[in-house]
């Protein structure tokens, strides 16, 4: 049956643990993880409700494939309204956490209410409770983990937490899993951290039982792999060189967002890029780079493990900082370093392993630091507002600003906002690199036209997971499209939003559809669930999904101007590369991205639309 059909209630106010049934007319509807969690959310809270209030309720949620043998089958996911975007949010996350939460029995937990004083909620198999967190409050994500593990005397729990940035209402806060792996955006640790839950601790030893048909399911799921494997993305270049693959391809094509999008190339992009993570150093004469590192089941193994020279101005001092760590990956080795013209990736890293530690999303916050370094460039904010001179491409800057944002610390308390918040302030609103208040990842949508509509039109503010069309526009996944032209981008946006929505829902890692189509993911999920799941079907339920989604964000107050991009990418032309003199088309694409989607040209969901997906 794919699902464990049991949901875990926990009332964070009154201190309970409920269990109750999963609604399976809705597992049916939206299968599972993001989908069937958003569900809930859409179901139960109001959508004008302050993210921060205990009104609020954060949901953490497999789906059918999470724990099962599928390939990158560990991924679980945090629903809630964002606390940076005032949008429904879905933040996923890999490692082992969503398979243990399988294990233990539990499809999903929902935490409402606001507890009086710190806690931590521990699950054993079917057994639940919350218990006192104030010897954790304080804690880093990393100590967090130790904690609970020793404490329990299990190093086999699993541990997903909030840090400093989540205790402290850091906007971008994120929930870290495993040491390394986090639900990195949209502001779910903030969420978390003002519900005065400290860590979700889960130790499940029930496996995975009940898959609907296991002789289709072994077969489905070991084709799928060989797909994996004989691809050229995910059999050898994601693992050989992890996400950061991306690094100088998108720096050649123009499309590598530099100095807070000033520029679309970034002249030290190879200093920073998996190929420098391979080269020898010349201070030590060892690779940054250690080995690479898998999820739960995955059988591409894209992570990063690396180790700082020791000699390094960030960490000479700390050896708690010498050891192997995750890291870096593609997105936060732009965000902390090309976004602020940073090509020093001893400090790159120490910067991620300080976002780890603390609970911070990397790409917000290092997206924010290149909008404060151009306002400190513009002469609009004084080194001494700041507290330190942060000039484009300062290293120190940047990993002083970390602990300082992360503490909520002297300005660090305002880069915790997040940018548009700050350049709002500071009368620049203009300067903020963001779509509904998330900041943008690592492409430039001058260089990528797809992108620049996949992020305005993204349900949880800017974000290259919920419609990743560079993978057509760029490395011709599963077909090759122009990045440079806007035509027939609508078409396309759509159609790897719907399909998004569906891995997501599945339980899934997004990176196996760089090998696998739909096709590919249906007869695995047909093998593992009752009922019929044909492609015709998930089609519909990835834009049921992707339109409930769009109704909660109508309503709590979100309209087709929020659908936007900033200004600098529709009238500042690209300086560099193949791009060079062009700007976004976005005015072009929306129009006919509404009328695509079934939407009024005020990008409302038309009645017809909402009846043949039983919205
Ligand atoms: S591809 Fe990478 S991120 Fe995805 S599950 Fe595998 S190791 Fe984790």
């Amino acid at each position: 049956m794919g699902w464990n059909r049991k949901v875990l209630r926990v009332n964070l106010s009154a201190g309970t643990c409920t269990p109750e049934p999963l609604n399976m007319a809705w597992a049916n509807d939206y299968l599972g993880s993001r989908g069937l969690a958003s569900k809930y959310l859409v179901e139960e809270i109001d959508p004008r409700v302050d993210p921060l209030s205990p009104e609020n309720k954060m949901i953490m949620a497999t789906g059918p494939l999470t724990g099962t043998m599928a390939s990158t089958g560990g991924r679980y996911t945090v629903v809630t309204k964002g606390a940076l975007t005032n949008a429904i949010a879905c933040s996923n996350s890999g490692g082992y956490f969503g398979a243990e939460m399988k294990f233990a029995g539990w499809d999903m937990i929902i935490f409402e209410g606001k507890s009086p004083k710190p806690v931590y909620l521990f699950v054993e198999n079917d057994k639940a409770e919350l218990r006192d967190a104030s010897h954790l409050w304080g804690k880093t994500c990393w100590e967090t983990e130790e904690t609970i593990k020793a404490g329990h005397q299990d190093p086999q729990i699993r541990v997903s937490s909030i840090g400093a940035a989540g205790e402290n209402a850091v906007l971008f806060a994120c929930i870290v899993n495993d040491l390394h792996r986090a639900a990195g955006r949209s502001g779910v640790g903030a969420v978390m951290g003002s519900k005065n839950l400290k860590a979700v601790a889960i130790r499940g030893t029930k496996g995975v039982s009940g898959i609907k048909d296991f002789p289709a399911f072994l077969q489905a799921t070991g084709a799928a792999k060989k797909v994996l494997a004989d691809n050229a993305v995910t059999g050898q270049g994601l693992p050989k060189y992890g996400t950061q693959v991306l690094m100088n391809v998108i720096n050649e094509i123009g499309a590598l967002p530099t100095r807070n999008h000033r520029d679309v190339q970034f002249e030290e992009a190879g200093r920073i890029s998996a190929e420098a993570m391979h080269e020898k150093r010349a201070t030590d004469g060892k690779p940054h780079l250690v080995t690479n590192a898998a999820c739960f089941g995955c059988t591409i193994a894209c992570g990063r493990i690396s180790k700082i020279d020791e000699t390094h101005f960030s960490v000479k001092n700390s050896p708690q900082y010498w050891g192997a760590s995750g890291g870096l990956e593609y997105e936060a080795a732009w965000a902390l370093g090309a976004a602020n013209g940073v090509g020093d990736l001893e400090a790159l890293q120490y910067a991620n392993l300080l976002c780890n530690e603390h609970g911070m999303d990397p790409i917000s916050f290092g997206a924010t630091v290149g909008a404060v370094m151009e306002l400190q460039d513009l002469g609009i904010l004084s080194k001494e507002q700041i507290g330190l001179d942060a000039s484009f491409g300062s290293a120190e800057a940047l990993c002083k600003l970390v602990e300082m944002t992360a503490h909520g610390e002297g300005f660090g308390k305002e880069i915790g906002m997040g940018s548009a918040r700050l350049c709002a302030k500071y009368g620049r609103p203009d300067l903020s690199m963001s779509v509904k208040n998330q900041e943008f990842p690592a492409y430039d949508s001058r260089g990528i036209q797809g992108m620049g509509l996949a992020y305005a039109t993204s349900n949880r503010g800017a974000c290259h997971l919920r419609g990743y069309t560079v993978a057509s526009e760029v490395l011709g996944i599963p077909v090759k499209t122009d990045p440079l032209t806007t035509d027939g981008k609508p078409e396309l946006v759509k159609a790897f939003q719907d399909a998004t929505s569906v891995f997501d829902s599945a339980g899934i890692c997004i990176f196996t559809s760089f090998a696998w189509t739909l096709a590919d993911v249906q007869p695995q999920v047909q093998a593992a669930c009752e009922g019929d799941w044909s492609m015709d079907k998930l089609n519909e339920v990835g834009e049921r999904i992707w339109n409930m989604e769009r109704q909660f964000n109508l309503a709590a107050g979100l309209s087709a101007k929020d659908d936007d991009l900033p200004p600098r990418l529709k009238t500042e032309p690209a300086k560099t590369g193949p791009a060079k003199g062009l700007v976004n088309g976005l005015d072009k694409m929306k129009p006919e991205y509404y009328k695509v989607r079934g939407w009024t040209p005020e990008g409302v969901p038309e009645k017809a639309t909402l009846e043949r997906l039983g919205l």
